[in-house]
Order: structure tokens, then C-alpha cells, then sequence
């Protein structure tokens, strides 16, 4: 479906000629094109971001990467990751950049508040402004709008619009950036949003030179001790809100500090509590006392919505079975907050 809107172009992703030759257009001539995945970017946005670049780069047009922030250890050794600037280590140097660009990709996000302070820059910005994403309730800032919800990744939207463009192109560091991020987002192919497509595109990665077990190893077994001690901590403290199939972690910023906390550290704990017979939410509160806010991951399997509870009680969203959110209470009110909105909600289990 192609909807004109404002003077914005909005595309709901299908991968028609329109779409292709408004994309085609914009990369016609050389261009200053920026890339910016969201905040905390985990394997899908810096894996698409990444591919995305370096396809560019095959095709002529040089573009920098601008993370809003720091990205975990675990993915510091993705192919071209060397070049991305954090905006936080280099604050005026990325505003300039992104004052003067032709064209900004946001990628793996659906509202500019998902980067913190670029958000403004970015909005102020005379740029095209192209998003790609799969998240649920995109919101309108960009001038072409690639989102479909139905793609377990960014990445692997990214693939269908690499294949079209010029499938020759995709090397084996493409192919390892797209196959990292299709993994870490689909739960190494086990959500529901895993498809036969998706094995298809993954299939075609593998031929290109993508290393699942390499890529796996990378990613999955880079534990420090400290982490385990960590999620040790963690297991120790969950706990099931009784008469509900839901389980809740806390960590608070003692705790953290404790096990010696790194960036990345807590990525995939809050899976634990959904792997629990019968639980169909698991949730992981985990203080942040320089941002001072609770930071709240949800995980759900069947019909209960994480993206609208994020979206309704803690200023967050995602998707259906998995989404973000905070909380600005302390740890302890949160908890007590959210055990008072699951009573509400509970209905919505078995609906
Ligand atoms: P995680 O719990 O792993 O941080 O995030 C789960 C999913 O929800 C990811 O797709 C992530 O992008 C999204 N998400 C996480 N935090 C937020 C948030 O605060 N707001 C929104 N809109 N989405 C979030
Ligand atoms: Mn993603």
C-alpha cells in the first residue's frame, strides 16, 4: 500500500517498483548519508546498519554510522564496526554530520525518541529521512517509511531490499551482519516471527559466507564470570505473581555492581523466566541510577500484547511478544506498580 501523505511518502513494506525507484532516486548521485540505529543497539540494528553501510559503500556513496550511545562488547567484532562514531564520545563532530547530510537512515526504530538526545537533531535536520523497521505504531517523521511488523528483523528487511537492489553485492561481511541480527532478533529462529522466509534469506547468507557457528560462538559465548554471577543473582531473585502466569526479575544498581556490571551484561536474562512451564510474561526490572530510571524488558508468548502494555503503563513499546520500557519509580514501587497492572490486565491471558 502506497499512501501520500503530507508531502511524505509512507510506505507499507512491500517490495513494489514505487518503493524501489523512490529508493533508487535518492542514491541517484553522490550523497552525505548518515546511519543511526536506536539507543543500546543490540545485533538487528547495528547488524543493519552495518550492512546497509557497507552495501552502500559497494555501490559508490560512503555514509557514517552514528550510535546514540555505547554498544555491547559481545558485537565489537562485527565487520566495519571500527568506523562507528558514538555520539556521546563525539558529540559536536555528530551534530555537524548530521546538520549537513543528504540523506539519514534510521534503522530498527519507529520514533526519534528511541535515540535520546539525537532525536532533535535528527527532527530539525533538512536530510531525506528514510526509516526502516519492524517494530509496532511507526511513527511519521521520515520521508520514506519502510516498516512491516511482520519481519522478525530489520535485517532481514534489509536483505529483501539489498536483493533487489543488486543481490550480487551481498559479501561475506554483509552476509555475517545481516545473519547476526536475523539471529539475536528472531531468538536464534525460535519466536513466531520466524518464517520460511526467513530460513530462505538465511539460507542465501550461508552461501554468501555467513559462519553460523562462528556467529554464534561470538555472540553466545563470550560470558565473563561476572556474568554468570550476575544472572545468578538474577534467577535467585525472580519471582511469580501467584494466580498469574507471570514471573518478574529485579536487579537493582547494588546488585550491579556487585557482579561488576558491564554494558550488555543482562541481554537475554529476562528469557529465563519465559522458559518456565506455563508462564506466558516474564519481566526484568534492572535499576539504572545514573539514568535514574527502572529499565523494564517484557517478554510474552500467545495473545498478550507487550507492545501495548509497554506502550500503556511504561512509556515504552516494541512488539507483541517482546518490548521495552522504564519506569522513573524506584525499584521497589515499580514492582509494587506492576504487580497492581498485571491484577488489571489479567484477563488479557487467556483472551
Ligand atoms: P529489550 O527488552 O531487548 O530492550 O527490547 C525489546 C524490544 O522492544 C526491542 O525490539 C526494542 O527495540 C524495543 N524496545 C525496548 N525498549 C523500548 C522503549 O523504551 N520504547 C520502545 N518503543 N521500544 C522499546
Ligand atoms: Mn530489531
Amino acid at each position: 500500500m502506497i499512501e501520500n501523505k503530507r508531502t511524505k511518502f509512507w510506505y507499507l513494506w512491500k517490495m513494489d517498483n514505487q518503493l524501489l525507484k523512490e529508493f533508487k532516486k535518492a542514491l541517484i548521485t553522490q550523497k552525505k548519508i548518515v546511519i543511526i540505529p536506536h539507543k543500546n543497539p543490540d545485533g538487528d540494528a547495528l547488524g543493519s546498519s552495518l550492512a546497509l553501510q557497507a552495501f552502500l559503500s559497494k555501490t559508490g556513496h560512503n555514509s557514517q554510522i552514528i550510535t546514540p550511545n555505547e554498544y555491547p562488547e559481545f558485537l565489537n567484532w562485527m565487520p566495519g564496526q571500527k568506523k562507528i562514531k558514538k555520539f556521546l564520545d563525539a558529540l559536536d563532530e555528530s551534530i555537524q554530520t548530521i546538520k549537513t547530510a543528504d540523506i539519514i537512515f534510521t534503522l530498527d526504530f519507529n520514533q526519534l525518541s528511541r535515540i535520546d538526545q539525537l532525536g532533535p537533531f535528527v527532527e530539525k535536520s533538512n536530510a531525506l529521512k528514510i526509516m526502516i523497521d519492524h517494530h509496532e505504531n511507526p511513527g511519521d517523521y521520515a520521508s520514506i517509511t519502510f516498516s512491516d511488523t511482520t519481519k522478525g528483523s530489520t535485517c532481514e528487511m534489509v536483505y529483501e531490499l539489498i536483493s533487489h537492489l543488486d543481490r550480487d553485492q551481498i559479501d561475506e561481511p554483509i552476509a555475517s551482519c545481516l545473519y547476526t541480527g536475523i539471529m539475536t532478533d528472531t531468538g536464534s529462529f525460535k519466536f513466531p516471527t520466524t518464517t520460511a522466509r526467513t530460513h530462505q534469506v538465511v539460507s542465501k547468507l550461508i552461501e554468501n559466507g555467513a559462519q553460523p557457528h562462528l556467529i554464534n560462538q561470538k555472540i553466545y559465548d563470550t560470558n565473563s564470570i561476572n556474568r554468570l554471577r550476575l544472572l545468578g543473582t538474577a534467577l535467585k531473585n525472580l519471582k511469580k505473581i501467584e494466580n498469574t502466569p507471570v514471573v518478574y526479575i529485579t536487579l537493582s544498581q547494588k546488585e550491579l555492581n556487585q557482579n561488576k556490571f558491564k554494558k550488555g551484561d543482562t541481554e537475554g536474562f529476562v528469557n529465563y523466566g519465559l522458559s518456565l512451564k506455563g508462564i506466558l510474561l516474564a519481566v526484568i526490572m534492572i535499576e539504572n541510577e545514573n539514568e535514574k530510571i527502572i529499565k523494564i524488558s517484557f517478554r510474552s508468548k500467545g495473545s498478550f500484547d507487550v507492545n501495548k502494555f509497554a506502550k500503556k503503563y511504561f512509556s515504552g513499546g516494541g512488539h507483541i511478544n517482546a518490548a521495552g520500557g522504564m519506569s522513573s519509580l524506584t525499584l521497589d514501587e515499580t514492582v509494587e506498580q506492576f504487580i497492581k497492572v498485571i491484577a488489571e490486565e489479567k484477563s488479557q491471558f487467556y483472551g
